[in-house]
Parts: C-alpha cells; sequence; structure tokens
C-alpha cells in the first residue's frame, strides 16, 4: 500500500542503510563495543542517531538534554551537531555503561560538551527548572525507563524554549503497545503517554515508524 509506511524488510533494510548511512568511524566502534553488551538493544540504531544529527543541525541547536545516555551514541552524535560552546545536560544513573560513553565522548573530542548527571533524572531536571532554567534549551531526547515518561515528558517540555524539539523514544515498543494480553508497567505507562500526547495542546507531534517508534514534539 502506497499510503502507509512502508515494511521494511531485512534486504530494504540493508538498501536503506547503504545508501544513506554515513556513520563516522568512531561511532561505528561504539556501537561495536555496545554489541558485546547483554543489554545491547538499548542502543539507538545508526539511522536514528544520523537523523538526531540532522534534525538537531536543522534547528541550530546549542543547549539540549538528554535523558537515558546508556553507552553515549545518541549524546555523542548529538554533541557532533552542537557548536564548539554547544552542551548537553545528559542524565543516566549507571555509572557502568556511562564509563563506556565518557570514553568515547573523549576520543571524539566531545567530553566538554557533555554535562553528565548521575543521578535520577528527574532530580536533575528539576535541579535545572530550581536554577532558572525553563525556556532555555532547543532539543531534548527522553530514552528511559518507560515508567517515568510523563514526569521527564513534563519536566523537559518546561525546559524547552519555545520552538523546541524533543525526540521520545520506544513509543510503538515493539508493537505491544497494541497487545492487549501485554500489561505490565513499562508497556502501560507507553500507553499512556501516547494517548496523553495525542491530545496535548501544547505542542505539535508527529509520530514516525522509526526504530522503535519515535515520537517527535515541538513546542508551540
Ligand atoms: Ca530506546
Amino acid at each position: 500500500m502506497s499510503n502507509r509506511s512502508i515494511n521494511l524488510t531485512d534486504s530494504l533494510y540493508d538498501y536503506l542503510l547503504s545508501v544513506s548511512l554515513r556513520e563516522p568511524e568512531i561511532l561505528k566502534e561504539l556501537r561495536a563495543r555496545t554489541a558485546q553488551l547483554s543489554a545491547a538493544r538499548m542502543q539507538i540504531s545508526p539511522e536514528q542517531g544520523q537523523f538526531m544529527h540532522w534534525l538537531a543541525s536543522l534547528i541550530g541547536a546549542r543547549r539540549t538534554l538528554e535523558v537515558g545516555v546508556f553507552t553515549g551514541y545518541s549524546s555523542l552524535i548529538t554533541a557532533l551537531a552542537l557548536p564548539g560552546d554547544g552542551r548537553i545536560v545528559a542524565c543516566d544513573i549507571s555509572a557502568e555503561y556511562t564509563d563506556i560513553a565518557r570514553e568515547f565522548w573523549q576520543r571524539a573530542g566531545v567530553a566538554e560538551r557533555i554535562d553528565l548527571q548521575l543521578r535520577p533524572a528527574l532530580e536533575t531536571l528539576q535541579q535545572l527548572l530550581d536554577n532558572g532554567e525553563a525556556n532555555s534549551y532547543d532539543f531534548a531526547f527522553i530514552d528511559a525507563d518507560k515508567e517515568n515518561y510523563i514526569g521527564y515528558y513534563e519536566a523537559v517540555l518546561q525546559l524547552l524554549r519555545r520552538g523546541g524539539v524533543l525526540l521520545v523514544d520506544n513509543v510503538l515498543w515493539s508493537g505491544r503497545v497494541i497487545d492487549p494480553a501485554v500489561n505490565d508497567s513499562s508497556t502501560v505507562a507507553l500507553r499512556e503517554f501516547n494517548l496523553k500526547l495525542h491530545s496535548d495542546q501544547r505542542v505539535a507531534i508527529s509520530l514516525l515508524p522509526v526504530g522503535d517508534g519515535l515520537t517527535l514534539v515541538r513546542k508551540l
């Protein structure tokens, strides 16, 4: 059917990558390193990373937020889209995974642009609000524990400037969002989150079937 998103077979996906992916060597290496971890599937896909880079460049992002760093692929590719004085506030609770991230940020020469906050992201976001940083961020990415998505969203929305862009990952959750037999807390939280965004008049949205489902949000 031509009026809906195309079904990406393995071979068509390979073709998509072969004619569009421009992945820097350092990111290739980070992807290979992360693939050795048991949690490797938490890493975003390279074409999604390239899209994030493209989008951050498009809007001229300078101040950005990341909720959920893991081994740093998305923060690194975002950092590469920022000007020299750009800044990412990166939130995570895992020293083990972010040690890998910090190593690659260093090697890529962007470590000074990334302010890693190792504590619950809701605390970090509240701290930024308390510091008077509301309405000052250009770009944000939420890709962390799904139970807190609404909390992260509300805080990030306050921190974004008008016209600022937020990307939210995993909103299709491998299709579990439409499986009535699946009612674990993450799946239920994602259903609630998606419904909430659909009617939220504070933002413009677009849900793209990229990766595991990616919602683009623009603050009005
Ligand atoms: Ca994810």
